[in-house]
């Protein structure tokens, strides 16, 4: 049990240093690193709401942020909720947080209930967002975007002022209420709890000595004692269930098509089926998520359109990638020439006050 925790905690890690240091590439590096928003499944099932209005692609999204989506329904299906156990690294910031201090903030039965009820609304609003504006509505407010942003210092506040906020709630949140936001507030846990309601992966219970120790452990607060088959969407896989039950053999354990499968074998199973698939996926070409290299550019001649530029693209590139001279570039995105050419499109309203970059590439 103990090999299946250590395992576990080590990908976890893995997972949010590396999304730490891409997100780090991706804002002192530019766009040929991904955005957060490029690999957040969640831009997929909103890009698929701005389709279905006719109103065509969410900026700040590829064709990947789509495969994604579609990969982790998939995923949800099989796995139920095991990438929030396992693979998500906001999750396990909130687990690191959890363990800061045993004491726990116990919210009311009734309100944690009205509480959880939060994410599905929030997976509503978002939806209908999408639907309307064909943007990214949440992405001000949102406490992972306004994470993975804390390298861009200042301009973190410009941005993801409000997200900062939020976030710093959650942080707290999260010291004294386990998984505080994966409770409440994920859209995506929400999502994935209710694909998970019709998987065949679930913790099961065998008759035990009713210790309750599992229970008390559940980072998610789910009435395993009650049951002898976990069904609530609440149920993030995790095996600390498992990993506490005093029963020879454990009494607690996950299934898979009703087959006991052991803990640590879950995690392997699991996080070798989710880098595997991306892996393939983006071997053969499916998970494209960020702008091409300039390498592939000068090679193919296949210049991108202004509706494809990245705000984190500086002046110059965008002069590269859409195959025009750099003063001409200016002249059209109407762009003082005393913008330095090494800014960001997206910061040039630093020093012509009012510019809008998304604003001005939509009028092209
Ligand atoms: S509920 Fe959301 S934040 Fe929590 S682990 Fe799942 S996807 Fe991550
Ligand atoms: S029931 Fe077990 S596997 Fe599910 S969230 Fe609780 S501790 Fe984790």
């Amino acid at each position: 049990m103990k090999k299946a925790k250590i395992l576990r905690y080590s990908i976890l890690g893995a997972v949010l240093g590396g999304t730490m240091l891409i997100s780090y590439l991706h804002i002192n590096g530019g766009s040929i690193y991904p955005s957060v928003h490029a690999v957040c499944p969640l831009g997929g099932l909103e890009n698929l709401w701005a389709w279905f209005a006719g109103q065509g692609n969410i900026q700040k999204l590829f064709s990947g942020t789509m495969t994604l989506f579609f990969f982790m329904l998939i995923f949800a299906l099989v796995f139920g909720r095991a990438f929030c156990g396992n693979i998500c690294p906001f999750g396990f910031l909130q687990e690191l947080l959890g363990k800061i201090t045993k004491r726990k903030i116990t919210v009311p039965k009734k309100l944690d209930k009205v509480l959880r009820l939060g994410k599905y609304l929030l997976l509503a609003v978002i939806s209908l967002m999408a639907w309307t504006t064909a943007t990214l509505w949440i992405s001000p407010y949102d406490p992972w975007t306004a994470f993975s942003h804390i390298w861009s210092g200042g301009e973190l506040f410009q941005e993801n002022g409000a997200g900062f906020i939020i976030l710093i709630v959650v942080v707290g949140a999260s010291i004294f209420i386990d998984r505080f936001f994966c409770k409440y507030l994920c859209p995506a846990g929400g999502l994935y709890g209710i694909i998970a309601k019709i998987s065949p992966t679930k913790i099961k219970r065998e008759p035990c000595i009713n210790c309750e120790k599992c229970a008390n452990v559940c980072p998610m607060n789910v009435e395993i004692e009650k049951e002898s088959t976990v069904k609530s969407a609440e149920c993030i896989l995790c095996g600390k269930c498992a990993e506490v039950c005093p029963e020879k053999g454990s009494k607690v354990g996950v299934f898979i098509f009703g087959k006991r499968i052991s803990t640590l074998l879950f995690v392997l199973l699991t996080v070798a089926v989710f880098f595997g698939s991306i892996l393939v996926l983006d071997a053969v070409g499916l998970m494209q998520v960020t702008v091409p290299t300039v390498a592939s550019v000068q090679e193919s001649g296949e210049f991108l359109k202004i509706a494809d530029l990245r705000g984190s693209m500086t002046i110059e590139d965008g002069a590269f990638y859409t195959g025009m001279a750099l003063d001409a570039f200016y002249e059209l995105m109407e762009i003082p020439r005393s913008v330095p050419a090494d800014t960001q499109l997206k910061a040039v309203s630093q020093y012509v006050p009012g510019y809008d970059f998304h604003a001005m590439k939509a009028s092209k």
